[in-house]
């Protein structure tokens, strides 16, 4: 059914445009409850950026961007570096909650922590993006279920197993790619299962992204409730480690779960690092002395945009590519298993028209240029996540 009115929609966008189908997208993404499961902006804000501020150019997510995206709930990402081990990451984690707590409460008009689909129903109905906490990364509970549970309490809806690091009990993409995990390390080990049992009972979702394949498959076959995958995309169009296969696609569909997919230009573009590698080629002088200056690949990445815009601009896929990427998953397994899961904050290039968080409307328009139903398109935006939520939380 999907594309039959496909062509003659997008006929319309590309044209002088339709006023009916400027309007119709417009009205479906402000009706429609809008889920973005993974952003990073709590890391610059620990730097010391404020939400409330007007951040344009500087990150990708503030307050009034949130707003025009028509983001009405946002899962922040607590994230920490592979520092792993008694005493870092739990105390770290809870840092990062706390400057969530901070900016809630300083915007009460404006926000709402949501812990529960409840409260995140409250929120919807007052107008308010519900914030959301998500926790990026196995390594911060330190080896203690008591810690799981404290962060939990704390509003924790979800955990990603591992980051890119592995931890002694949950192998990650990244090593298990690299080839050097000996077999025994591979996949969840007994105190895994326990983590993800504990999970379960808790109510606190199960986030597949970053996790090796091993830990993908033991993580499946252990969990009892429906699992998420927070910001990844699809393998057979970018073999990317951080991709997920089409049987790991298959099985998220049989276990009731939903993919959302990550915005990031290398997951979406397999000739992206080739086009990025070229355009550091050509700029290899300027570069290698911005590296002596001890600048971060973002901040040399945000140089090149500044510095050669129209170069630039060609390093970024097209938008479709982010839609093909969700009609894959559509066509494997259904509309009920995909969602968006941006990474804005984490990621250093993104799809063009997809610059930041108020950018989120136009997905929704090539959506129904692509002839999604409003039903589907619903579903896409925020219910399918709506539906895991409760599932775990049992409400
Ligand atoms: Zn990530």
């Amino acid at each position: 059914m999907r594309h039959l009115y496909g062509s003659l929609a997008l006929a319309a966008l590309l044209g002088c445009g339709t006023p009916t189908l400027a309007q119709e997208y417009k009205t479906l993404h402000e009706k429609a409850i809008v889920v973005d499961t993974h952003n990073d902006v709590l890391i610059s804000v620990l730097e010391g950026l404020r939400l409330e501020d007007d951040l344009s150019g500087k990150t990708h997510s503030d307050l009034a961007r949130f707003k025009q995206g028509g983001v009405d709930v946002q899962i922040f990402s607590v994230w920490s570096d592979e520092t792993y081990g008694k005493g870092k990451g739990f105390d770290f984690a809870n840092l990062q909650i706390d400057s969530l707590n901070a900016i809630v409460n300083r915007n009460p008009d404006k926000m709402m922590l949501a812990r529960t689909p409840d409260e995140v129903m409250q929120a919807v109905q007052q107008n308010k993006m519900a914030a959301m906490i998500g926790l990026e990364g196995g390594h911060m509970i330190e080896d203690n279920l008591t810690y799981l549970e404290e962060l939990h309490k704390r509003g924790t809806s979800y955990m990603t197993l591992t980051w890119n690091n592995s931890t002694s009990w949950a192998s990650s993409a990244m090593d298990e790619a690299s080839g050097k995990l000996p077999k025994s390390k591979k996949g969840l080990n007994k105190f895994g299962k326990q983590v993800v049992r504990k999970m379960n009972e808790l109510g606190m979702m199960v986030d597949l992204s970053h996790v090796g394949e091993r830990t993908f498959w033991d993580a499946i076959k252990t969990t009892t409730k429906p699992v998420i995958v927070s910001h990844s995309c699809v393998h057979s169009f970018n073999p990317h480690f951080r991709n997920l296969k089409d049987d790991q696609i298959k099985a998220i569909g049989k276990n009731g779960g939903v993919i959302h997919l990550n915005f990031f230009s290398g997951f979406l573009d397999p000739d992206y690092d080739k086009r990025m590698s070229a355009f550091r080629a050509n700029h290899k002088a300027e570069v290698d002395s911005l590296r002596k200056l001890n600048k971060s690949s973002i901040e040399v990445y945000e140089w090149a945009m500044a510095h050669y815009p129209e170069e630039a601009a060609t390093l970024r896929p097209p938008l479709s590519l982010l839609l093909d990427h969700l009609d894959h998953i559509v066509k494997l397994v259904g509309v009920e298993h995909v969602g968006l899961g941006s990474d804005f904050d984490g990621i250093t290039s993104t799809p063009k028209q997809l610059d930041s968080v108020a950018d989120m409307p136009v997905i929704t328009r090539e959506l129904l240029a692509r002839g999604y139903s409003e039903e589907d398109i619903k579903k896409i935006l925020g219910e399918n996540f709506m539906r895991v939520f409760r599932a775990n939380v049992g409400a």
